[in-house]
């Protein structure tokens, strides 16, 4: 007989310690992750709000639950900073004289060429700053929202500095090897075309759901009741990304403007040759730009990236 027990012993965890600064939907999912995985040993949060901290500490996820991004950062191998993303070279700057020589500092921030600047602006010296951003999330916020299976099958970005010494080629490796223990699929980008791929697949359509929900609330022929009561149709998807935190997505806009206005130049341009196809009854043009778009929506589901249920499979969630 074969002895398992060599098999059965979890491996080592990539990073002895870790350090999360702000512990709300991102920040305490990769807390959860990375103990589920056994990717980090001991884990230090810094969150600046009171009541998430307290939560945090009732929660029982992590070995240190501090106000100070200092202090989390303390001995930690790998800093992640989990904050929206005008916060971040603040939260950068505030875990500085903690950081040891040798550790990296990385983040979850939606957009990558603003964070990456102010991350290196703030960084010491002789830490590896390697920007990265989990293409996964829900509308929701703070350290109750999160969940540790959130990265599994989801790709995360890494936008690395362009360096190419040994040090930080090792140091991109060992938080590839991190991302890949919570079940993530790791792609390497350059940063500004992070942030043009993104304000595509992400930005674009927060800001159609926004502008969408809002226009509906203002129309005054609407009432908010037929509003509600009718929302089983389109309206209802808007309805659940329009609810997405305010402060991360107004940072968002205010960080990534230029991809964005110039991905909204490319879609204004589009929505007026379909309202003139509607106008001139082209039904041939609508058909084949909707039998275009269905199929890149299979496409999505082939890839994993989407349930293919009716309804995103709610129904059966309940
Ligand atoms: P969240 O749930 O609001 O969590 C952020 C936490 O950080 C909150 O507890 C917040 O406190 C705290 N905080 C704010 N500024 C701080 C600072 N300077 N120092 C320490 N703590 C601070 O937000 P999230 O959804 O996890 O988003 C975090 C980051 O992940 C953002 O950069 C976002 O772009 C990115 N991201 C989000 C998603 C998503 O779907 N939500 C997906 C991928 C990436 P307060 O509540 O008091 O502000």
């Amino acid at each position: 007989m074969t002895d398992q027990s060599d098999t059965a012993k979890p491996a080592a965890p990539v990073y002895p310690r870790m350090a999360v600064i702000g512990g709300g939907l991102i920040g305490s999912s990769v807390i959860r992750a990375a103990r589920a995985n056994g990717a980090a040993g001991e884990i230090a949060v810094a969150d600046a709000n009171p009541a998430h901290r307290e939560r945090l500490v009732e929660l029982g996820i992590a070995e240190l639950v501090t106000a100070d991004p200092a202090e989390a950062a303390i001995g930690a191998d790998l800093v992640v900073l989990a904050v929206p993303v005008l916060a971040m070279g603040e939260a950068a700057a505030a875990a500085a004289p903690g950081m040891k020589a040798g550790a990296t500092l990385s983040d979850v921030g939606s957009v990558k060429g603003a964070v990456a600047e102010a991350m290196a602006a703030n960084a010491p010296e002789g830490v590896f700053v390697i920007p990265g951003h989990p293409v996964a999330g829900t509308e929701q916020s703070g350290p109750d929202a999160g969940f540790p299976s959130l990265f599994e099958n989801r790709w995360i970005i890494l936008t690395p500095q362009k360096r190419a010494d040994a040090a930080y080629r090792g140091a991109l490796e060992r938080l590839t090897e991190f991302w890949l223990r919570l079940g993530s699929r790791v792609e390497l980008m350059d940063e500004r075309h992070h942030d043009l791929v993104l304000a595509v697949t992400s930005h674009l359509p927060h800001l159609i759901a926004y502008n969408i929900v809002g226009t509906a609330a203002d129309l005054e022929e609407v009432t908010q009741g037929e509003v509600m009561k009718y929302s089983a149709g389109g309206f209802r998807d808007f309805t659940r990304i329009a609810a997405s935190d305010p402060i991360m997505w107004r940072d968002v806009f205010l960080t990534n403007r230029d991809a964005v206005l110039e991905i909204l130049g490319r879609f204004t341009e589009d929505l007026q040759a379909l309202s003139r196809a509607i106008r001139w009854g082209e039904g041939e043009k609508l058909q084949q730009l909707f039998t275009r778009t269905r199929a890149i929506r299979l496409g999505i589901v082939a890839a994993g990236q989407e349930s293919a249920e009716p309804n995103f499979g709610r129904d059966r969630r309940g």
